[in-house]
């Protein structure tokens, strides 16, 4: 028979070990094939990359045409494929992202018939030097062209693919990209592109079927694209050859704008008889080289004013991008389109995420559309709010990507909140240097609470490409996530918060960071466990509603009602006229209490006791006021 004083210690001392690793990061479900990243050591328990971290890459040779005559994209690559992970390729997966807009196919958005084209036509294909006949496929394949290969990559070789296609552009409406009026072209999810093979899920085989978006290799691009004549075009890397294509008088202002504290008008159209944009010629082949970046995207207009200016964004080095707005003459707005660039570029530098901006330039692209916009590495494709806080707010918001998901590689088609989180909540700061009186996160929490504890709120970690209903996909991605960071760097303080964020940034840059690396940084960098507060806002099911129990003298009894963790605010008014405010961190819900005690000042008659304010969400507000 056991001693049962020592088994009662034994246990004891197990509960004290449990209680010390549920401290970090145990807490959460992890899927078993995020499980298998953490097995294998390319991903570690304490947020770091592993040491056993891969991750593929690719060079791409580009040349493209837009015929702006038939709207139609005509391409050439040579694509080579370095397959750095420890297994051999037996086949290779092709995103034909314009598949999304053929007519016939699946898609999560509806799209009228006028944006519907034949979709992404593959000419030629060649692996290895063989020439493969792709014009079978499963039936299952929409966006993913799944190939075998006749010779398999092994690991640490590369192979090299060369293929031609083309496709007619999508006109009007169409999503992310397209032709909008004449002489306005945004090309994106424009060429056949390699889709990521990683440490946890091999192959990426999620479909783009309109609702997910990014989720790419760090990759070298070369890209020649032809236009006719009179057309600018602005794209994703260093332009090689403005000396051959922009006329003497553009060229200058160009050089001198990239280097420029005000804002220069490099081109404006209203001028269009009198200056030429580029020398006299049939067609130009516009140069871009860009190197370790996710994406390749380009607009294409000759009907556009393009202003730039340069902005400092290291006060050390003095290194300058060159933040730069090209739009249809007269649109709301945009006039300011440079400086709202320019002031995002250099507030994401030096205040949050407070990361020198990657990039040579940033490119605002207005097509005149009025809708909201879409992101990729240096060229943002806007629409025209007439608000300017809305306006300005667009403009942070897209170019704000540019760290996540670019800096950053993350998923979005698995993790939206991983990116568009972000991009929602870091204008909260920015917002205010143009209208101190803004209350867009306000807005945002406001937003939040409409779907919040609703039956098509799914928790954020279900992946975003489960969602199919667009209210279930915007909270998950936008609204929930912004809020949540928002929630977080109350609790951590702006300085732990801002030390953490910098450390996951700097870590993950690069790279490609799952859910569980943020989390684990988060509580690395901290020295807390912080699953108290990931659970339920990231992985659980449930709203935030704190409410006023009971007021016993000066003592007030708060009960947390819902699931979610959130500050406890109050405001309290007394008899003799005066008041206050007590915060108390939300820390206070961490070991589980359901209830809190929160003491006034002493010797004062009350009045009124308000609980919470319009920056922290709360979906029962009816018993958030006592009254005498
Ligand atoms: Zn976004």
């Amino acid at each position: 028979m056991k001693n049962p004083i020592i088994t009662l210690a034994a246990l004891a001392i197990t509960g004290l070990f449990f209680i010390q690793l549920s401290l970090k990061g145990q807490n959460y479900y992890i899927p078993l094939n995020d499980q298998k990243a953490y097995e294998a050591g390319t991903r570690s328990k304490d947020g770091n990359p592993g040491p056993n971290y891969w991750q593929n890459s690719a060079d791409y040779k580009i040349d493209v045409e837009l015929d702006t005559k038939e709207d139609k994209i005509i391409g050439k690559a040579s694509i080579t494929y370095f397959n750095n992970s420890p297994d051999t390729l037996h086949r290779i997966v092709l995103r034909l992202y314009q598949n999304l807009f053929k007519k016939g196919n699946a898609r999560q958005f509806p799209m009228t018939s006028e944006v519907l084209t034949d979709g992404e036509e593959i000419t030629k294909f060649v692996a290895g030097g063989e020439e493969y006949d792709l014009s079978e496929g499963s039936r299952w394949e929409i966006t993913n062209k799944n190939i075998r290969l006749k010779k398999a990559i092994p690991p640490g070789i590369s192979e090299t693919f060369e293929m031609e296609w083309n496709f007619y552009i999508p006109v009007k409406r169409a999503l992310r990209m397209g032709k909008y009026d004449d002489g306005h072209y945004f090309i994106a999810y424009w060429y056949p592109q390699i889709a990521v093979y990683d440490d946890v899920d091999g192959w990426d085989m999620v479909e783009y079927l309109g609702m997910v978006e990014f989720y790419n290799d760090f990759n070298n691009f070369d890209v020649n694209i032809t236009v006719p004549g009179d057309y600018l075009v602005r794209a994703t890397g260093e332009l090689q050859n403005a000396d051959d294509i922009l006329t003497d008088d553009v060229l200058k202002f160009f050089n001198t704008a990239k280097t420029s504290d005000e804002i220069i008008s490099i081109y404006d159209y209203q001028e269009s008889e009198k200056t030429k944009l580029t020398k006299k010629a049939k067609s130009h082949t516009w140069h871009y080289v860009a190197t370790n970046i996710p994406d390749v995207t380009f607009l294409a207009t000759n009907q556009s004013n393009w202003d730039g200016t340069g902005v400092v964004v290291d006060s050390t080095s003095m290194h300058r991008v060159f933040a730069e707005a090209v739009y249809p003459d007269s649109i709301v707005n945009w006039d300011r389109g440079a400086e709202i660039t320019a002031a995002s570029v250099r507030y994401m530098s030096f205040e949050l995420p407070g990361v020198a901006f990657p990039y040579p330039h940033m490119t605002s692209f207005c097509a005149g559309s009025s809708g909201g916009g879409m992101e990729s590495p240096m060229m943002a494709n806007n629409g025209a709010p007439k608000r300017f806080e809305s306006f300005a707010g667009l403009l942070f918001h897209e170019i704000s990507h540019t760290y996540f998901p670019f800096y950053m590689g993350t998923n979005e088609r698995k993790w939206a909140f991983m990116d568009e989180g972000w991009a929602s909540y870091l204008p909260e700061g920015f917002l205010p240097e143009y209208n101190p009186e803004t209350k867009y996160m306000q807005r945002g929490v406001r937003s939040y609470l409409y779907a919040a504890g609703q039956d098509y709120e799914l928790p954020l970690i279900v992946p975003t490409y489960q969602h199919n209903n667009y209210s279930s996909a915007r909270t998950s991605a936008y609204t929930r996530p912004a809020v949540a960071y928002s929630m977080l760097r109350m609790t951590l303080g702006d300085d732990l918060f801002k030390k953490a964020l910098l450390e996951y940034m700097s870590r993950w840059n690069g790279k490609h960071p799952v859910p569980y690396d943020f989390f684990y940084t988060f509580e690395d960098v901290t020295g807390e466990g912080l699953s108290w507060f990931f659970k339920p806002w990231f992985f659980d099911f449930g709203y935030p509603d704190l409410a006023i129990m009971e007021v016993t003298g000066n003592r007030v009894a708060i009960s947390k009602n819902g699931v979610l963790p959130v500050p406890v605010e109050i405001h309290w008014f007394a008899d003799d006229d005066s008041g206050g405010k007590i915060t108390v961190n939300a820390s206070v819900w961490k070991d589980g209490d359901h209830v809190t005690v929160v003491e006034l000042p002493e010797g004062k008659v009350f009045k009124k006791i308000v609980l919470g304010s319009d920056l922290i969400p709360d979906s029962n507000k009816d018993d958030n006021i006592w009254k005498w």
